[in-house]
C-alpha cells in the first residue's frame, strides 16, 4: 500500500459516517468503523456478503425491505447517477435506525463502473430533536388557529425591542388592532366562519409585513404589530395600509362576500416605557378609534 493509500484508509476508518463499498454484484468489499457502530454489524460479519443475504437491510418506514427493487445503491450502479435519500437501516439488535444515505459509483481508471459506495449518517437523534424543537415551538409560541406568534412570543419580542432601544436607540412602534363588531359577525354567520375570518386577517398581516416587523395574536380578535425602526408618520401609514387591506379582503360564504374591518391604536415607544405601559397606551388609543366610529386608526 502506498503512503497516499494508507492515509486515505485512515481518514475513511475514522469518519463519523458509515461507509461501505460494494462490487457490481452488491457484495460488500469494505465496511468502516462507523458503519459497525451505527449498524451493530462488524466488518467480519458483512464483508463478502451481499445486501440480498438479509444481513444488512435497508427498510422503509413500514419495515419492508427495499433491497429488491428500490435499493438506491443498485439504482446508482445501474445508471451512474449519484443519489441521496433517507431510509431505515436494520440494526443487528433488531430495531430500525433512520439514516440519511448518499450513494455514488466506484469506477476504474477508464471510468467503467466497478461497484458502488454508500455513505450513511445516523439521523435518529437529529431527527428526533428537530421534531421536538418544532413541536415545542409550536405549542409554546404559536397560536394554533392563525399560526401567528402568540402572546408569549409577542412579549418576548417586545423585551428584545426594548433592549434594542436601550442599547442602540432603535425606535419601534405598536399597532394594537381589534376586529370591529366581531361578536355580531359570529352571531350572524357562526363561530366557524368567524374562525375563517381570523385566519384571513392574520394572513393579511403576515403577507404584508416587512421581514423585520412582527404581527401576533394577542388574544381573541385582538392582534398586535411590532413595527421596527419607524417614526410616527410611517407607523401611521403602515397601520392605515393594513387597515385598508383587511377591509378590502373577504371570504366567500354561501355565495356572499363577507368583510370585516379593524380599528387600530398606534403609538411609538417613549422614554421610560415598559411593556405594560406601551400596551396600555396602544389599547387606550384603540378604544378611541372604536369611539370615533371604528374602521380607523388613532395615533398617540
Ligand atoms: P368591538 O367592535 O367593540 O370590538 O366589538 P366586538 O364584538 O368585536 O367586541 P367584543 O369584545 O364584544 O367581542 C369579541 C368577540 O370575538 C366575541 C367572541 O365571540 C369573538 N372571538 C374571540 N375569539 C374568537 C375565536 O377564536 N373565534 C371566533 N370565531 N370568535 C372569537
Ligand atoms: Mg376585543
Ligand atoms: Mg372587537
Amino acid at each position: 500500500m502506498t503512503l497516499e493509500q494508507e492515509s486515505y484508509k485512515r481518514i475513511i476508518e475514522n469518519l463519523h459516517d458509515g461507509l461501505y463499498f460494494v462490487d457490481k454484484n452488491r457484495v460488500i468489499t469494505y465496511w468502516n468503523k462507523a458503519a459497525e457502530e451505527i449498524s451493530g454489524f462488524s466488518a467480519d460479519e458483512v464483508v463478502g456478503k451481499s445486501c440480498a443475504d438479509n444481513i444488512l437491510t435497508h427498510v422503509d418506514s413500514e419495515g419492508n425491505s427495499i433491497c429488491k427493487g428500490r435499493c438506491p445503491l443498485a439504482a446508482t450502479i445501474a445508471d451512474g447517477q449519484p443519489r441521496e435519500t433517507e431510509v431505515y437501516m436494520h440494526h443487528k439488535a433488531g430495531h430500525r435506525i433512520p439514516v440519511s444515505v448518499r450513494v455514488n459509483t466506484l469506477t476504474d481508471n477508464d471510468g467503467n463502473i466497478i461497484g458502488g459506495v454508500e455513505l450513511f449518517t445516523d439521523i435518529s437523534s437529529q431527527a428526533a430533536s428537530a421534531l421536538r424543537v418544532k413541536e415545542l415551538e409550536k405549542m409554546a409560541l404559536l397560536d394554533n388557529l392563525t399560526q401567528l406568534p402568540n402572546r408569549n412570543y409577542i412579549e418576548s419580542e417586545l423585551e428584545k425591542r426594548f433592549e434594542e432601544k436601550k442599547r442602540f436607540d432603535v425606535p419601534f412602534g405598536l399597532l394594537f388592532m381589534d376586529i370591529d363588531h366581531f361578536k355580531v359577525f359570529n352571531d350572524t354567520h357562526g363561530h366557524d366562519v368567524g374562525d375563517e375570518v381570523l385566519k384571513f386577517v392574520a394572513e393579511t398581516f403576515t403577507a404584508n409585513a416587512r421581514p423585520f416587523d412582527l404581527f401576533g395574536r394577542w388574544g381573541g380578535e385582538e392582534f398586535l404589530g411590532i413595527i421596527r425602526n419607524v417614526d410616527g408618520e410611517n407607523l401611521g401609514m403602515i397601520g392605515d395600509r393594513i387597515r385598508q387591506l383587511v377591509g378590502n379582503s373577504y371570504i366567500m360564504h354561501q355565495d356572499k362576500k363577507l368583510h370585516v374591518t379593524i380599528s387600530i391604536g398606534a403609538t411609538l415607544v417613549e422614554e421610560n416605557d415598559t411593556i405594560d405601559k406601551i400596551i396600555k397606551r396602544a389599547d387606550t388609543l384603540l378604544y378611541k378609534s372604536k369611539e370615533s366610529g371604528r374602521n380607523c386608526l388613532t395615533m398617540g
